[in-house]
């Protein structure tokens, strides 16, 4: 079979690894999608950077971690804060909330989550909206003082109950005071100073890989496709990028997948880089949650507390992740760093504005995927029957990491019949 797989991020690699073969086309120049890193030399040394931190959950998938075989990964054991009320908390909050000192507030989480604690109960609950799953997994107080508006400002939707429960989502954010452990207790990284990128690059080993070939057009009664100017055939394709944007790469679409595809809504993302001196509050942090509406970011970490090497002695390279209800588009996004700077001067992540050595912001137009199971169901449908498989965070169009994107990649591999045991090709 002859497949043309549009993305050379960790789902594409993934499935043309899953296949032992295939053609990979990829705009840009270099691999790796939202999946890639960067340095930057500055006079104090070298910072590494990824689009936001790349931390690789996995999650028993022995098919997942056979693709990524000879390459070394280190575990580490998450460090993770909540910032609530001007103080520190240990994450997950739904512990660390004994800790706060109004007694009163701690006797009423601890009496409402006794009444969702029954995982049997919470399992078998049928949420109608993100906002009441979270609502009934934590209970009111926790929800008020930390879920509501984490999730608002990481979303940009002011209104929890728009949004629907996605595959992932579940598994995801309901977590009772039972497990302290959670989806990302324990996560791995490429060891060294390389980042993230390792991972699609180890993918893409021996794989037949199309650079700055952009796909401008599909046709799908023709079996024809515009790359770069000049039309190819195909036969089947795979495509990771942007549900919508795939829609809309389609010349003969049916008028009633493009109406529906543009109901499709996904949040835009600030990612700010940046490398720094170090301060004591940086030690031990993997990353921190901040739900408070008056900081612009949601959540901000360290590269370099995961893996030292990433910045020089005395410096941390780190991520600040701003919360898109700032800003409507890219240019708003990037007038956001000199407000976000502050904010971080306030609550004491950086102290003076002349500790920073190096600064990035990285304006995306898709960050996390807003799920509507029945458009993108029923959109995915139609793009099968013609040959067409949209996979991935992006071309699934809901909330997955990448372990998640891989095993996805494999089981459609699978699904075709054309999964080739590794080592066998
Ligand atoms: C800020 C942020 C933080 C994240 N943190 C984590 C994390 O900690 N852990 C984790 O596991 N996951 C994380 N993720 C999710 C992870 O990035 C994705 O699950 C994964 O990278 C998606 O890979 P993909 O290949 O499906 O898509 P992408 O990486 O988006 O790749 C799609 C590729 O398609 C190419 N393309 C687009 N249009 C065309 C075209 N017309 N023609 C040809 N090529 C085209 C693009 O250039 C790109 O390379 C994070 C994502 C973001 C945005």
């Amino acid at each position: 079979m002859s497949i043309y797989i549009i993305g050379a991020g960790v789902t594409g690699l993934s499935f043309a690894s899953a296949i032992g073969g295939g053609t990979v086309l990829e705009r840009a120049p270099e691999l790796g999608g939202k999946a890639s890193s960067y340095s930057v030399h500055t006079s104090v040394g070298k910072f590494t950077f990824d689009i936001g931190g790349h931390w690789f959950h996995l999650q028993n998938a022995p098919k997942v971690m056979q693709l990524l075989e000879g390459l070394p990964l280190k575990k580490h054991v998450r460090r993770a804060f909540v910032y609530w009320d001007e103080e520190w908390f240990d994450f997950p909050i739904q512990q660390s909330y004994r800790t706060h000192p109004d007694s009163r507030l701690v006797d009423q989480i601890e009496h409402e989550l006794a009444a969702v604690e029954n995982e049997a109960a919470i399992r078998s609950h049928n949420y109608l909206n993100y906002s009441d799953m979270l609502l009934n997994s934590y209970g009111p107080t926790l929800f008020e003082h930390f879920f509501r508006d984490y999730n608002v400002k990481m979303y940009g939707v002011p209104n929890l109950s728009q949004i629907q429960i996605g595959k992932y989502e579940k598994v995801r954010n309901v977590r009772t005071n039972q497990s302290i452990e959670g989806y990302n207790h324990y996560f791995y990284y490429p060891q060294g100073n390389l980042g993230a990128s390792e991972i699609p690059k180890h993918l893409a080993k021996n794989k037949q890989i199309r650079y700055n070939s952009h796909v401008q057009s599909i046709n799908l009664n023709k079996r024809t496709m515009t790359i770069n100017n000049q039309v190819s055939s195909w036969e089947t394709i795979v495509s990771t990028i942007p549900l919508p944007k795939l829609i809309d790469t389609i010349a003969d679409v049916d008028s009633e997948i493009a109406h529906l595809s543009q109901e499709l809504q996904s949040s835009r993302g600030l990612i700010i880089n940046m490398g720094v001196k170090r301060n004591p509050m940086h030690a031990n942090k993997s990353w921190i949650y901040i739900s408070d509406l008056k900081y612009r970011f949601y959540r901000i970490g360290f590269y370099s507390n995961v893996e030292s090497e990433m910045a020089p002695s005395g410096y941390s390279s780190m991520y600040v992740e701003c919360s898109p209800l700032y800003f409507k588009n890219q240019h708003e996004a990037l007038n956001l760093v000199p407000e976000v700077i502050n904010d971080l001067i306030e609550i004491g992540i950086i102290e003076d504005k002349r500790d920073i050595m190096t600064l990035k912001p990285i304006y995306l137009e898709h960050n996390y995927c807003l799920p509507d199971i029945e458009v993108t169901t029923h959109i995915q449908n139609y793009l099968r029957q013609h040959g067409i498989y949209s996979i991935g965070r992006y071309g699934s169009w809901h909330w997955s990491s990448q372990h998640e994107d891989m095993q996805q990649a494999i089981s459609l591999a699978e699904e075709l019949g054309a999964y080739q045991i590794l080592g066998i090709y």
